[in-house]
């Protein structure tokens, strides 16, 4: 008998769409990638250097649970570099992506009774770990017209006596959108009166953000016992399969998560976490290469679709991604997927695989090269010419 809460998980459609790109490219169409959030570049040679020496020299145990002390450290000193303030090193817990983090989250603090408040649009593994927890998932609206930051009056309104967490994202997963400070500054002081609730700040993209200097929830003070932040390598150093990434708990919260990813994962593959150490005290150059295509290139996407009659797209103000509005036009958000992909050969997600506030947008991951972005784009126009 199946454990009834197997069928509330949902999944990520980015990797549906990925494994079906694929299979058409196996049969030899030509298809451009514009789906899956993964950087196109290579891992930095000097990274993956330091992963085959971990293996060569032998790392091939089990690490302590909660990582490589002198990983956790070098996590530590580079927040305290990028941000000024350091966390507490026993905070800091390794895990195999970001992705362990939110579900440890929900884990932790889901369950019958509890609400938890996630972004809509938003990745859609939020949504996913909170229904498998049996809490009850509250959305607030990320949207267009405030560039698709949110609303801290609007978070704040929705916060009942249930709610145990509040999930950010900023920048955020599907939209490139950035929270000013701001509007974050607002949302903190109105956490005051509730000293009940958890953040989760997902920042994972912290380090592509296009203008100004990121802002981590990390700076307030007042969320110090309040706040799990959850980062990793995957998007920042191009590293999304080696499963790494990172979550910073609360004091009362850290046993637990090492309770949970003990009875999991038990830790991550020692040579990851070897690269791991490599990407954060070596060369930071690569990172700006990789920021400034991202840049360049979601400017280029947002000029180009701009130009099709019927689909326009702001800006986004970091991660690497355009989220198209395509309500002028003749598709569902779901049709549109499913159309270009199939027949014009692009694939890219549907704005309702990241919640209901997406239908009328279509996500184009703007990590691909200039020239799949021009030519992406020009199948965008035909498929629109061909269905006028
Ligand atoms: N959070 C957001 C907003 C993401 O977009 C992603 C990946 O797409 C993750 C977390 C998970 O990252 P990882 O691949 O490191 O598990």
């Amino acid at each position: 008998m199946l454990n009834p809460s197997a069928n509330k998980l949902g999944t990520e459609t980015a990797f549906g769409v990925l494994a079906r790109a694929g299979v058409l490219a196996a049969q030899g169409n030509d298809i451009i990638n514009l789906g899956i959030g993964q950087p196109d570049f290579r891992t930095p040679e000097h990274i993956v250097e330091a992963g085959i020496r971990a293996l060569l020299d032998g790392a091939h145990g089990y690490t302590p649970s909660m990582g490589l002390p002198a990983l956790r450290e070098a996590v530590a000193t580079d927040i305290h570099q990028r941000y000024g303030n350091e966390p507490d090193v026993n905070n800091i817990q390794i895990v195999p992506g970001g992705k362990p983090i939110l579900f440890t989250a929900m884990m932790l603090l889901g369950g019958p009774e509890h609400e938890i408040l996630t972004p809509d649009p938003g990745f859609p593994i939020y949504q996913s770990a909170i229904n498998y927890s049996g809490a009850r998932s509250i959305p607030y609206g990320l949207i267009e017209k405030n560039g698709f930051a949110f609303d801290a009056e609007e978070v704040l309104s929705k916060i009942t006596d249930r709610t145990s967490l509040v999930i950010v994202n900023s920048p955020a997963n599907p939209t490139g959108g950035v929270t000013p400070r701001a509007e974050l500054d607002k949302f903190v002081k109105g956490l005051e009166i509730f000293p009940h609730v958890t953040v989760l700040s997902d920042e994972i993209y912290d380090r592509l953000i296009f203008e100004g200097e990121p802002t981590s929830l990390m700076t307030y003070p007042s969320l110090q016992d309040k706040l799990i932040i959850l980062n990793g390598w995957s998007k920042t150093y191009a590293m999304t399969g080696w499963r790494i990434g990172y979550g910073i708990w609360p004091k009362r919260l850290v046993d637990y998560a090492d309770r949970l990813a003990v009875n999991f994962h038990s830790c991550v593959n020692a040579p990851s976490q070897h690269a791991a150490i490599a990407a954060l005290q070596g060369d930071q150059s690569c990172v700006d290469e990789m920021l400034t295509a991202f840049r360049r290139r979601g400017a280029l996407i947002t000029k180009l679709l701009n130009q099709i009659e019927g689909v326009s797209c702001q800006q986004p103000g970091g991660a690497f991604y355009a989220f198209a509005n395509i309500i002028d036009t003749p598709f569902s958000s779901h049709a549109f997927q499913e159309k270009l992909l199939e027949e014009y050969g692009v694939a890219g997600i549907a704005g309702t695989s990241f919640g209901s506030f997406g239908e009328g947008f279509i996500r184009l991951s703007c990590a691909n090269s200039d020239e799949a972005i021009e030519r992406a784009v020009s199948r965008i126009q035909k498929m629109l010419d061909d269905s006028a």
